[in-house]
């Protein structure tokens, strides 16, 4: 045989890129594409899909594929298109004229940390409410011009997109992403090669590209391990959010705060506050006082400059939400960083533990962020309240209320979250300055002046897009997952513009309790079937992979949903993201939120759901405990009637069908001759004029500013003014202090012998004294008397408190005294408090030595 069978060589391949070549007159395309600036600025959105509708759709609405995908001969007809070119050409001046435009360096300038951001749907690092938070916060701040950067990772699988299995199943699927299609850029190098930082971890680095996300003004900076420099354990150190063991949480806390802080040091970027957003980025202050310490600080002295220019958020009200680390897992990563800042071991657990000196504590990230931020805050009024209480061990000595923990309740990117719509309604009727003072009331009192038509119908055509949404997005995974194309048809049928649209659509995890409306099915049944009244439900919402409780709910409701009394009517739409949420809180006629009390720490989406003329119906919790207004809105009480969760939540359920069979139902069809409840638009309109202005991003960025940044700030500059001159005083100060503290002399306590012995009379005066011996200190106590009372539920809480006055001075020997009388009649506790005074503490927390003594 002369003729083989076969006969080839394998082939060489060659990797090409072929970038897409644009026409000049298109290059401003590109850069707008690079800006996420497009996610806010529905022109600019339009813009990039008209170039292609179709190929907009399959590119899943991401400019940059856009680009990449379209073909040169389509793009050189556009730039022959003197129409698409105008319009580009009149985006881009507003775009650079927004771009160019300097920072306001009177504010203070802001370095800001977050594990995740939710900025749009085409950038998958974020999972929920604390993702989009952060997107948004971002985002009104390149609007409100301030100095802000961030840090954040750009994960290769992102959080994952969900499915459903036919029995209702949720199907985690993590699909990697191509960083270069993404509206990112990469960070290079003095030299122009791709920036490489290098992170110590153990004995090695691990080395991070580094990406940017231009938010408008406001540069965002994501770490990315996944690559061929770091071995198999740590590139996947940025695969997954929220994913993989402790280890590699740890690894990405790491990352994230120490990673973070060197990045911004190696870009040379310095800001006056480290805003650490939750507990995952805390360790951005060992970097910190790493880098303190070893530009000649003590360690006190370091401690003193890192915690007067942080602040921490909390996010979690439940002390398990917390991260803590074992110890052995921890000094396996952090056991060199004692060292460097001139503490011991146990010095660096003992800043993470309620308890110091406590071997059985492991490590917990929220204490060290409590223990090294100047202040600390929680997301609304009442979760303020509740961090307060959660926090309460770590400041031993003064009572919950008394701690320093503030709060600044959440708010929504208002040009993100409304609709084009709406935003078209407000810019005819509000005040031209609309946009620039947004959380101002008096411009939205202005809704009053709309026609009650033009609203209905604002409601109606938004109505109408989020059904032919639903219809044309969920047609081909319903007929997958329900099992039977006949009740697709359905479905599809049954779904009517004209019914009450209720949606439910967040994070599956119990405490939100998705299944409460499910409590009585019997009369959920008759509520959807009434043909006088008919209302239908659109359940949304992911749970977490590891959350085999959250997963079940998913499927209790998917199997409700497939029975016949409940078909279209309770409708559950597969992977909640920002897109679909943009639909939901426009789309829906009521916003439901129904979380077990406190546990909403606050809620944004139903601050979404305002601006879009669309109404809550939610627990007292979070935001709304602040928000809702009668006549704007209903609400479940806040007020617990049971201590048992499951009769709480089935009195909880008999309310929510009462409030809908006698209040909002019959209000919703309360119709006049124009098809529309007059009723109904008074409550959107409530809604909008006293509850929206509250919830804006604008309103939460300039809280933040008032309470926090600008404080610390000030205090921070003072402290460092001069080569910190007032750091070391107070260092020394805190030392010396600290040293004499137990030896200082309660030498007397006088008190009237009725005060003595517990009886006293309301009204009356009585006059305490006491001698104080400082041994040797200057002047550095101060005294004063506790009464507390105990409340209905046996807690003891702060009645009063009374300072003593300083009347004489002798050698060291400090007399101070109080004459006092008590209001009120009643049963209380008596003490005294001595505790160190000094006029550069931000607060009594920030030096927490407390010495209680009786007579
Ligand atoms: C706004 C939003 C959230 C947060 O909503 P909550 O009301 O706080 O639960 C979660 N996921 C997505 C996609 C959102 O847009």
């Amino acid at each position: 045989m002369k003729v083989k069978t076969n006969y080839a060589n394998a082939p060489v391949w060659r990797e090409i890129n072929v970038k897409s070549r644009i026409p000049e007159s298109l290059k401003m395309l590109e850069e707008m594409a690079r800006n996420i600036w497009w996610a806010w600025n529905d022109e600019a959105t339009e813009m990039f899909k008209e170039l292609d509708p179709e190929l907009w759709q399959i590119v899943a609405q991401n400019p940059v594929a856009l680009l990449e995908r379209l073909s040169y001969e389509k793009l050189e007809a556009l730039s022959e298109n003197k129409g698409v070119l105008k319009k580009i050409d009149d985006i881009y001046a507003k775009f650079k004229a927004y771009i160019n435009e300097k920072p306001d360096s009177k504010r203070p300038s802001v370095a800001y940390f977050c594990m995740e951001y939710g900025l749009t749907h085409v950038l998958k690092i974020y999972s929920g409410g604390l993702g989009v938070l952060a997107g948004d916060y971002l985002k009104e701040a390149s609007d409100s011009n301030v100095d802000m950067c961030a840090v954040g990772f750009l994960y290769r699988y992102g959080y994952f997109s969900q499915s459903l299995s036919m029995d209702g199943q949720q199907i985690a699927n993590y699909e990697a992403q191509n960083f270069g299609s993404l509206p990112l850029e990469r960070v290079n190098d003095e030299n122009g090669k791709p920036l490489v930082l290098d992170v110590p971890y153990l004995n090695y680095y691990v080395h991070a590209y580094v990406w940017r996300v231009n938010v408008g003004r406001v540069p965002l900076y994501l770490l990315d391990t996944d690559n061929e420099m770091n071995s198999e354990f740590d590139r996947p150190i940025t695969h997954q959010l929220y994913g993989g063991d402790w280890e590699n949480r740890l690894k990405q806390e790491i990352l994230l705060g120490i990673g973070g802080v060197l990045l911004l040091k190696r870009l040379g970027i310095k800001k006056d506050i480290y805003h650490c957003n939750e507990g995952h980025a805390a360790l951005c202050n060992v970097q910190r006082l790493c880098d303190y310490v070893e530009g000649g600080m003590s360690f006190d002295e370091a401690l003193e400059v890192v915690r007067a220019s942080s602040l921490y958020t909390v996010h979690t009200p439940v002390p398990a939400g917390h991260d803590y680390f074992d110890e052995g897992l921890f000094g396996k990563y952090m056991g060199g960083y004692p060292q460097r800042m001139g503490i011991s071991w146990e010095d660096l657990m003992n800043l993470g533990r309620i308890n110091p000196g406590d071997p059985n504590e492991r490590f917990c990230m929220s204490t060290f962020a409590c223990n090294t931020c100047q202040e600390v805050n929680g997301v609304s009024w009442l979760h303020g309240k509740v961090s307060q209480e959660m926090f309460a061990g770590i400041w031993k000595g003064y009572f919950p209320e008394e701690n320093h923990v503030g709060y600044v309740t959440n708010g929504v990117h208002f040009p993100t979250w409304c609709a084009s719509e709406w935003k078209k309604l407000y810019n005819k009727y509000f005040d031209k300055n609309f946009l620039k003072d947004q959380s101002n009331p008096k411009i939205w009192e202005a809704i009053y002046n709309v026609p009650d038509e033009e609203i209905w119908n604002t409601r109606v055509a938004l109505k109408n897009k989020l059904i032919d949404y639903i219809r044309n997005q969920f047609r081909d995974t319903w007929l997958k997952n329900q099992g039977d194309p006949s009740r697709v048809v359905s479905l599809m049928d049954k779904i009517n513009p004209n019914a009450l649209l209720i949606g439910f659509a967040r994070r599956f995890a119990t405490y939100k309790r998705a299944h409460l409306l499910f409590t009585d099915l019997d009369r959920l049944s008759k509520i959807v079937n009434n043909p006088d009244y008919p209302v239908q439900f659109l359940f949304a919402g992911k749970a977490h992979p590891h959350d085999g409780a959250g997963q079940g709910l998913i499927k209790k409701i998917v199997e409700i949903s497939k029975r016949p009394e409940f078909l279209g009517k309770i409708i559950f739409l597969e992977n909640y993201d920002m897109k679909l949420a943009r639909r939901l809180v426009s789309g829906v006629d009521i916003w439901m939120n129904t979380p077990t009390r406190p546990l909403e720490a606050s809620g944004t989406s139903g601050e979404k759901a305002l601006m879009n003329g669309v109404v809550n119906f939610s627990v007292l919790d979070g935001w709304w405990l602040e928000g809702y207004r009668e006549g704007a809105g209903w609400a479940l009480t806040e007020k617990r009637t049971y201590q048992n969760q499951e009769h709480q939540d089935q009195l909880d359920a008999a309310t929510i069908y009462s409030i809908l069979e006698t209040e909002i139902l019959p209000l919703y069809y309360a119709r006049n001759k124009k098809g529309y409840s007059e009723g109904w638009i008074k409550t959107i309109k409530n809604s909008i004029a006293q509850v929206a202005p509250h919830y804006t991003m604008k309103r939460q960025l300039d809280d933040y500013y008032a309470k926090f940044y600008e404080k610390e700030a000030s205090h921070f500059h003072s402290l460092a003014a001069n080569d910190f001159t007032k750091v070391k005083e107070l260092a020394k100060w805190k030392e010396e202090v600290a040293e004499k503290w137990d030896s200082i002399e309660i030498v007397s306590v006088d008190k009237c012998e009725e005060l003595r012995q517990g009886n006293v009379e309301s009204g009356k005066d009585y006059t305490i004294t006491c001698v104080i011996d400082e041994k040797g200190l200057d002047d550095v106590v101060s005294v004063e008397m506790v009464v507390t009372y105990t409340n209905v539920e046996g807690k003891e809480h702060i009645y009063s408190v009374t300072p003593m006055d300083l009347i004489k001075r002798e050698g060291n020997l400090y007399t101070f005294q109080m004459v006092h009388s008590l209001s009120n009649a009643g049963s209380f506790k008596v003490a005294y408090r001595m505790f160190p005074k000094h006029a550069d503490l931000p607060h009594r927390q920030d030096f927490c030595y407390v010495r209680w003594f009786n007579a």
